[in-house]
């Protein structure tokens, strides 16, 4: 039997298909991935580094056996069913979070739940805000908080060319996934960092319904850095995280520092230290109440 190693780039029905040196297989689960573990809906997924058994012949189907263990995962809930992980992206270093000025308008809520996706799968974050040919002069300062806590945040517009290169430099050498609502221009940003995948865009107007579950995620090579748009992601339960833990993934609770109680709530309890730097304005007054309003909402 002969053996390679590889990546899954595209995952479409129950195929995988995996670059190894310049070439792309598909490929099927074989060997114990093919158990069905009840708490996942598929083992591997794009970005995976996987041990696959060629296929004979050209036109035919190789055999993924095994997987290396992996450095980040981008998990949502399976949109057809929530007790089970669907991994979306394997190994991402970072997590992109897209949002545009005006058409979608920003939401930083949504900004809040994608950091929170991708923290709690270990991936690094930073900001993109497209259109911003589209922003009035104080657009951005709602943003200026994300900077604060040291997330990179660049204004861009995929239109007319502001920012690319800062994003360019951004993506450079990594594995990138770009996550945000359909409309804000995604598509867009990758036809401009390279124009010859020439991908189809969509008017604002033309979005995805809530009830599309099958999304076919594959990693793009736009040179020097590779990226991954995720089309059918607008809608996410994140998978993992506990609303008690939902604290621990806000960069501001964390500066101010551990609370001495254990159960704490951070919504009444005296000497809180959270309500504390609340009250010192170390933690912005949206952000404590979007915890106090929402914090099964961030969860969804
Ligand atoms: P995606 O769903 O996030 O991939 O968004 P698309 O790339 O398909 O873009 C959605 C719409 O926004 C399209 O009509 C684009 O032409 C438009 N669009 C994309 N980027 C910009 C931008 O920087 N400025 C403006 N004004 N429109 C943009
Ligand atoms: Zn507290």
């Amino acid at each position: 039997m002969s053996e390679a190693e590889g990546i899954i780039v595209k995952l479409y029905a129950n195929t995988y298909e995996v670059i190894s040196g310049g070439e792309i297989y598909k490929c099927k689960l074989g060997g114990r991935l093919k158990l069905l573990d009840a708490k996942v809906t598929k083992p591997v997924s794009v970005g995976d580094i996987v041990q696959f058994e060629p296929p004979s012949n050209k036109d035919g189907e190789g055999l993924i056996f095994a997987a290396k263990q992996r450095k980040s995962k981008l998990s949502r809930c399976d949109p057809a069913d929530a007790k089970r992980e669907q991994i979306v992206v394997a190994n991402a270093d970072f997590v992109i979070v897209c949002q545009s000025f005006d058409s979608p308008p920003l939401n930083l809520f949504e900004i809040d739940r994608c950091i929170l996706m991708g923290l709690s799968g270990e991936c690094k974050i930073a900001i993109v805000v497209n259109k911003v040919d589209l922003a009035s002069p104080a657009a951005g300062e709602s943003l200026e908080i994300y900077r604060q806590l040291g997330y990179p945040v660049i204004f861009t517009s995929a239109l007319k060319g502001d920012g690319i290169e800062e994003v360019r430099n951004l993506l450079a050498g990594r594995l990138s996934v770009l996550l945000g609502p359909s409309g804000v221009g995604k598509t867009s940003m990758i036809n401009r960092l390279r124009p010859d995948l020439n991908l189809k865009t969509k008017k604002v107007s033309e979005k995805t319904g809530r009830g599309k579950h099958t999304t076919t995620v594959s990693i793009l090579d736009i040179g020097d850095a590779m990226v991954v748009d995720t089309p059918g992601m607008e809608f996410f339960s994140i998978w993992g995280v506990d609303a008690s833990d939902l604290q621990f993934y806000f960069e501001e609770f964390k500066k101010a520092g551990e609370c001495r109680f254990n159960n704490c709530s951070h919504l009444e309890e005296p000497g809180c230290a959270v309500l504390e730097a609340v009250k010192q304005g170390k933690i912005g007054r949206r952000s404590h109440q979007d915890f106090a309003e929402g914090t099964p909402r961030h969860l969804r």
